[in-house]
Order: structure tokens, then C-alpha cells, then sequence
């Protein structure tokens, strides 16, 4: 069996085609969504999301603010610019990137973020509502790979999903958005006893672990749908063969640039699965445009605008 490919980058257009209609009757009722992003110090791969993210609000014309403070910042000094974030008026959602410096307090920075302009949907009030099944602002990553099980007409109801990881950002809402979708849902985490085991007894498995290729074939049930949300990059020659070994074009890449980005999935389980996010090219795309509709959706709330896009943007 060979894996069908969930195409993120089709999804993410067919969105983008839907929210441009949508910005535009904002626009006809003098309503221009603005996303501010803070981004703090020099990670590379921060700066390189959130090059992304402007480029997809300029893409679609949304107006975008880029903050750059330095990783030397305080926690009180970031509460301030978030403050003021919080009283523009042109600013309708405001993204903190992370991973935060270690002597910055992020959760005292998310909870500061008017929960009206979380387009992270990180602060407890938007956590909050999730867990209550009454969602406003929800997580992008979670509330994309819910477009793509829409969008390819994969049925949640009464499946056994299983989440590899439980953080705030995408494990958790994951599992509530599954969850709420009538899904049987298990979190798994790094104390989970037999991972394979658990693993092996899904029809859709979603992996937010962080660890390259760690879920191999004997992991997945055959024809399970299989969810990639990892991103990591291979820098060694060693891990990439180990990955790699049946992927020419793959190490062709690596020798190329010295790095190749690899998902939490190895790519052997395209062999055994019934459907398969790509890495890149799967969750990523939809990540950023879930932000964009968390934008538009968050401009439109607060402008009490009535205009709505049918599928991009959800009540
Ligand atoms: P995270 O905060 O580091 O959480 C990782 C989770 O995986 C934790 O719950 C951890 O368990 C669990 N875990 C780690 N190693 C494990 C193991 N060997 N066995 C079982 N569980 C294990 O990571 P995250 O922020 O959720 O991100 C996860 C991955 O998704 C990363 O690769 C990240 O880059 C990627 N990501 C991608 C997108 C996208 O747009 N595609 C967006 C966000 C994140 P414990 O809780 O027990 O420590």
C-alpha cells in the first residue's frame, strides 16, 4: 500500500481563496484586519516563521506589524508592548512567537494578550472555551489539521484517534478538538507505556512529538490516517542516512544544504498507512492559514462586522 498524500499546500489555497472574498467585504465595510507579530531575539527558525506569516499577510492584504525586541528584553518591559498592542485599534490579532527567551515569563506574556486579539489561542479564556466546546480563537496548528481532515472527507466519529505529545500549543487542543468532533481520543506523552502498542490501535494517529522519524511502520496500523506535525531539522550525515536510507532525492537535499527537515513520521510509513501528511507541504501551510483566518475572524468580532466566510473562517 502506498500512503494517500494529504496535500497541505491545495488546502491552504483553497482557504486562502475562500478568505480573500471574505477580506475583501471587510474591506468594502472599512475594516482592514492587522496582525502584529513580536518576535524576540534571533532564532533562526522564529525569524524564519514568522518571515512566513508577514508573507501571508501581504499576500492576502492584511496589514502586518513586525516588533523585533531583543532576547535581552525583561518580562516587564514585553507586558508593556504587549499593553500597548492591546489598545491599538489597528491591531486586530497579536502573535507572540515562541520558543521565548529563558528569563522571559511566557505564560504571564500569554495571559497578558487581550484574549480577543489571541490569534495563538493560547490564552486560558480561548483554552478555556475550547475545553467547554464553545471555541473562539483556537490554536492554528489543532485547528488546521481539522481542515484537513475536512477538506479529504476523513470521518472523525467514533474513530480512535491517538495524539503523540500533550503540550499547550497543539497535543491539548488536538485532543479536545478530536474530542468534541466525537472521535475516541488517547493522549499519549513520554511516560506512555508501550507507545507502539497504543499507537498501533488508531485509525488516525496526529504526532506533535519533536523527534525526527521516530514513529516507524510498527507504529501504525495498516490504512490508518497519519497526522505529521513535526518539524525537525537533520543536520548530521549519520541521522540522515538512518532516516533517509531509501530516499535518494532526500540525501541529495541534504548534501546540497547540510540540513534536511524531517517529520516526527519516518517517511517507510507511507508503506503501511492509508493516508499521510507530507513534511514540508502538510500541516505546516495550514498552520499559517489558520493564523490568517484567526486574523480576519478576530477583526471581524471585534468590528461586530457581520460578513463571514462559509468554511475558512468558523463561528
Ligand atoms: P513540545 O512542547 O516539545 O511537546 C512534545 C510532546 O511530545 C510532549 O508532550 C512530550 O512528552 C512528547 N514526547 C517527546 N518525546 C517523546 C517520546 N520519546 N515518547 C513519547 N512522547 C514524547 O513540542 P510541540 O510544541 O508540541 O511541537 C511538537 C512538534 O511539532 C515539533 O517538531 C514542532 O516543531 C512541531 N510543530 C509544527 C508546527 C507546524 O506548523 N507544522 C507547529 C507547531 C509545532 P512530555 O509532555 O511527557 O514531555
Amino acid at each position: 500500500m502506498t500512503a494517500r498524500v494529504l496535500n497541505g499546500n491545495a488546502i491552504r489555497d483553497e482557504i486562502y481563496a475562500e478568505l480573500a472574498s471574505e477580506i475583501s467585504a471587510l474591506t468594502a465595510e472599512g475594516i482592514h484586519p492587522g496582525l502584529a507579530a513580536v518576535l524576540v531575539g534571533d532564532n533562526p527558525a522564529s525569524h524564519l516563521y514568522v518571515n512566513s506569516k508577514i508573507a501571508a499577510c501581504r499576500e492576502l492584504g492584511l496589514a502586518s506589524f513586525l516588533l523585533t525586541p531583543p532576547a535581552t528584553i525583561a518580562t516587564d518591559e514585553l507586558l508593556e508592548i504587549i499593553r500597548e498592542l492591546n489598545q491599538r485599534d489597528n491591531v486586530d490579532g497579536i502573535l507572540v512567537q515562541m520558543p521565548l527567551p529563558k528569563r522571559v515569563d511566557t505564560k504571564r506574556i500569554i495571559a497578558a494578550v487581550d484574549p480577543a486579539k489571541d490569534v495563538d489561542g493560547l490564552h486560558p479564556t480561548n483554552l478555556g472555551r475550547l475545553v467547554g466546546g464553545r471555541p473562539n480563537l483556537i490554536a492554528c496548528t489543532p485547528a488546521g489539521v481539522m481542515e484537513i481532515f475536512k477538506r479529504s472527507g476523513i470521518a472523525l466519529e467514533g474513530a480512535n484517534a491517538v495524539v503523540l505529545g500533550r503540550s499547550d500549543i497543539v497535543g491539548k487542543p488536538m485532543a479536545l478538538l478530536l474530542m468534541h468532533a466525537n472521535a475516541t481520543v488517547t493522549i499519549c506523552h513520554s511516560k506512555t507505556r508501550d507507545l507502539p502498542g497504543v499507537a498501533r490501535r488508531a485509525d488516525i494517529i496526529v504526532a506533535a512529538l519533536g523527534r525526527a522519524a521516530m514513529i516507524t511502520p510498527d507504529y501504525v496500523r495498516p490504512g490508518a490516517v497519519v497526522i505529521d506535525v513535526g518539524q525537525n531539522v537533520v543536520t548530521t550525515q549519520a541521522e540522515a542516512e538512518r532516516i533517509f536510507a531509501s530516499f535518494p532525492e532526500k540525501m541529495e537535499t541534504f548534501r546540497k544544504k547540510g540540513s534536511v527537515l524531517v517529520g516526527d513520521i519516518h517517511p517507510d510509513v507511507a508503506k503501511v498507512a492509508g493516508a499521510l501528511t507530507p513534511v514540508p507541504g502538510g500541516v505546516g501551510p495550514l498552520t499559517i492559514a489558520m493564523l490568517m483566518c484567526n486574523t480576519v475572524k478576530a477583526a471581524r468580532l471585534r468590528c461586530g462586522s457581520h460578513v463571514r466566510a462559509d468554511a475558512a473562517v468558523r463561528p
